[in-house]
């Protein structure tokens, strides 16, 4: 294996989806002098989970931590016009949480409790007030729900496409169909990454390798505790009844959900698939329509004469506590990771970005308790 005289970064990023672009533009905003190099697998951007997202930005979360990576990154879409001077399309729509028993409807009060301590504005709504402002949604099912006007949606390609722009311009190597197939150690040290083209040698690496997380610090020799699960997602037109600019809706009960597109005439619809089997596998699965369709009229019954239009699907990589993983590897110097981010990585990716680029600059981060999204955590649950 070669080496090029300029494959000597003072840091290397495997994967150039919203994480990897992320953590990029932060190291940047820290240390605009570093050289970065990232290394992606694919041909063209956007080919991994990042382009399959469906962009929902949500701060009705359950857990705090969730919540304050949602926080954390809130000022980043809001502002992102303006600082990239190119439209992310973001828009405060809201998001509809429905619960149809009395154990969800508890739930939600008990998020609603600690969202208010946060300032987030989550409204909970009784079952009248639904059938009110809501009347597409099946009669009787629902005993309550809850409405945050911050939740919102940001086109993921356009993010994603204006921070490769920026760090392109700002000096940062981005070298497409350079698939990483072995890290490079020494001892208890990280010394670089080989690809087809050759050698890259540098002291930091960054895992942010989305669903492929796992098999990549396999390569080192390190498990992480990530398993990549498929999500199915209809595109279908947009139920008669139900208005332009409706929130995105989520029955707690299946995990369906409706996320009308900008243009009110399409739909994405998904969601019920969350207890499949784990699995690179990304083929479309129709056997499962049927089902899916059942159960998405018994939430809204003109979904009935919709027109199914399109399939596809992505990976989601879940922890086992679904929250991310992010920080050094303990026993692997300079070994990074930003993975597992458990369907939540296009909303949290501006606070991601910082806090790792925090960690690997400066040994800490004041944004957040880094010790609970470190990969140790789970070594402490099962020893
Ligand atoms: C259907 C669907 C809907 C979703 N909706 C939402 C949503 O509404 N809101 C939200 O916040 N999140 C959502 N998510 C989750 C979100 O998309 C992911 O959490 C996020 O995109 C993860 O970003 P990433 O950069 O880690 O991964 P990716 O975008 O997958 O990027 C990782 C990159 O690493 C590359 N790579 C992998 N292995 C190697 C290697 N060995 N060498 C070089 N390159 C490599 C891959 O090709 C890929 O480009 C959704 C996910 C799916 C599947």
């Amino acid at each position: 294996m070669y080496i090029r005289s300029n494959n000597k970064p003072d840091i290397i990023i495997i994967g150039a989806g919203i994480i990897g672009l992320s953590i990029a533009y932060n190291l940047l905003e820290i240390d605009p002098k570093l050289s970065i190099t990232l290394l992606e697998k694919e041909k063209l951007l956007g080919i991994g989970s990042t382009g399959k997202c469906t962009g929902s930005i949500s701060y009705q979360l359950s857990s705090p931590l969730q919540r304050r990576l949602s926080l954390l990154s809130r000022d980043f879409f809001r502002n992102f016009d303006a600082v990239f001077d190119t439209p992310s399309w973001y828009w405060e729509k809201g998001h509809l949480l429905l619960a149809d028993n009395e154990g969800l409807l508890k739930d939600l009060q008990s998020i609603s409790v600690q969202a208010d301590a946060d300032n987030i504005p989550m409204n909970l709504m009784n079952q009248e007030e639904l059938q009110r402002e809501f009347p597409y949604l099946h009669r009787d099912r629902f005993l309550g729900g809850a409405f945050c006007s911050w939740d919102a949606y940001a086109d993921p390609y356009a993010v994603l496409a204006a921070l490769y722009s920026v760090v392109r311009r700002k000096g940062v190597g981005v070298y497409f169909e350079h698939e990483v197939r072995k890290i490079i150690i020494d001892g208890d040290t990280i010394k670089g990454v080989e690809t087809r083209q050759g050698v890259f040698q540098s002291p930091l690496v960054v895992n942010a390798a989305g669903p492929h997380a796992a098999q990549l610090a396999e390569m080192s020799g390190l498990t992480l505790k990530i398993q990549p699960y498929r999500r199915q997602v209809y595109v279908c037109t947009n139920p008669k009844d139900v208005p332009k600019a409706s929130p995105t809706i989520m029955d707690l009960s299946s995990g369906f959900y409706l996320h009308q597109e900008t243009s009110g005439k399409t739909v994405l619809l998904g969601g019920t698939d969350k207890y499949t089997w784990p699995g690179l596998q990304e083929t479309v699965d129709k056997s499962v329509a049927e089902d899916f369709f059942m159960t998405t009229m018994e939430i809204i019954p003109s979904t009935l004469d919709i027109k199914w239009l399109r399939t596809y699907t992505g990976l989601c990589e879940l922890t086992p506590d679904f929250h991310p993983i992010v920080g050094e590897a303990s026993g692997l110097k300079g070994m990074f990771f930003a993975n597992g981010f458990s369907g939540h990585g296009f909303m949290h990716a501006p606070a991601i970005g910082r806090i790792l680029a925090d960690l690997i600059l400066k040994g800490s981060t004041d944004q957040i308790d880094a010790s609970l999204l470190h990969p140790d955590r789970f070594l402490k649950e099962n020893p």
